[in-house]
């Protein structure tokens, strides 16, 4: 019949606590299949493939253990296999590995089928100047893309504790389908029609995740690490208006903005992996290989991205916050000036 067929494009820690409210929420919805495809990057676990475990054992037993995967999630190793007959794409895999997928789906898509990314960050151009994750996808695959973002640390979304997030849509008429795809009575979602801030929210908050981070690892407390989060937000706000106009300030106020900024510079990884290179200087590669088993940094990234056109502008000073980051990732600035370099941020002149 019209039921829309579901595919999960990626199965990391989020792809992997998404894939358990996707399929929870299909086995109750007539609007969608039951069956949902999810691609995964083969990997070999003691012998076995990833696949055949999630689809024996029905759990990613290395991105997120302790956690069941419903049986109606099918793992599948081969993505154009998996997304070949989808009507909904869901991208959720490290941002960096995206064009390359893309580009792998590029003529097996369905040219009805509708994209949504929780992917956060962006994609350098060629030329110069960066591109959204979503519109990626929309110009190698030619379908338009939604976005979902929000305070959502994968293990505390698997484990049903209540959270909210946002999905950002240009198409309204898409809107209505994809909330009830994703909403669970745990998981919370409100729609918003101002995707490029939605997204943009999501990219920018790893970097001040970084910087939360390394305040931590300084040692500077509770005050100073307000300071990193609200310094942030500024430049988050500042970043929009100088380079995607028609940002609603109320977008920041939803959850991919505030909440996602907060839980993340507690919570998550990019925060605990720049706290360490304070305490052990060692490189971000190789903590992010010790400490994190295969799951992959946002921030570090995101931050070389934002500040290839920052840089290329002219606009390296007006934020601060930002291009610090990017060069204290890089070694080309100790952590120590960290805190200096907010010291006369464009906000107190
Ligand atoms: P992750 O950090 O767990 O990354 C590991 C995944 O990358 C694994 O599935 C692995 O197989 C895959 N991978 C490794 N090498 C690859 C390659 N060469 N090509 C393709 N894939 C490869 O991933 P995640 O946590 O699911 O994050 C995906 C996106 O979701 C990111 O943009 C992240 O910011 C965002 N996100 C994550 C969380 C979270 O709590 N983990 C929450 C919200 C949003
Ligand atoms: P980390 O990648 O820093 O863990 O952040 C996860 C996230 O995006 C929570 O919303």
């Amino acid at each position: 019949g019209d039921r829309k067929r579901v595919c999960i494009v990626g199965s990391g820690n989020w792809g992997s606590a998404i894939a358990k409210v996707l399929g929870t929420n299909v086995k109750t919805l007539d609007q969608f299949e039951t069956q949902i495809n999810m691609w995964v990057f083969e990997e070999d676990i003691n012998g076995r493939k990833l696949t055949e475990i999630i689809n024996t054992d029905h759990e990613n037993v290395k991105y997120l253990p302790g956690h069941k995967i419903p049986e109606n999630v099918i793992a599948i190793p081969d993505v154009v296999e998996a997304a070949k007959d989808a009507d909904i794409l869901v991208f959720v895999i490290p941002h960096q590995f995206l064009p390359k997928i893309c580009g792998q789906l590029k003529s097996s898509v369905k040219p009805t089928a509708v994209g949504i990314s929780l992917i956060k960050g962006f994609n350098m151009k060629e030329g110069g100047g960066i591109a959204l994750i979503s519109s990626v996808v929309e110009d190698t695959l030619h379908i338009p893309c939604a976005v979902l973002m929000g305070a959502n640390i994968a293990d505390e979304v698997a484990s049903e504790n209540y959270c909210e997030a946002t999905i950002g849509i240009k198409q309204k008429e898409h809107g209505t389908l994809l909330k009830k795809l994703f909403q669970a009575d745990y998981f919370r979602i409100v729609v918003c029609e101002d995707e490029d801030t939605v997204e943009i929210c999501g990219a920018l908050k790893n970097i001040v995740a970084v910087g939360a981070g390394f305040a931590d690892g300084l040692g500077y407390g509770d005050n100073t690490k307000a300071a990193v989060i609200r310094l942030g937000l500024m430049e988050m706000v500042k970043f929009c208006e100088a380079f995607y106009h028609g940002s609603s300030q109320s977008t920041f106020l939803e959850s991919c903005g505030v909440a996602d900024l907060v839980t993340t510079c507690y919570a998550g990884r990019n925060r605990k992996v720049a706290e360490a290179f304070v305490k052990s200087k060692k490189s971000i590669e190789e903590l992010e290989k010790e400490m994190l088993n295969g799951q992959k940094l946002q921030g570090p990234p995101t931050a070389e991205e934002v500040n290839f056109m920052l840089k290329s502008k002219g606009m390296e000073d007006r934020f601060p916050m930002f291009t610090a980051v990017h060069k204290i990732c890089k070694g080309q600035l100790p952590v120590e000036e960290f805190i200096n370099c907010l010291k006369n941020h464009p906000e107190h002149m």
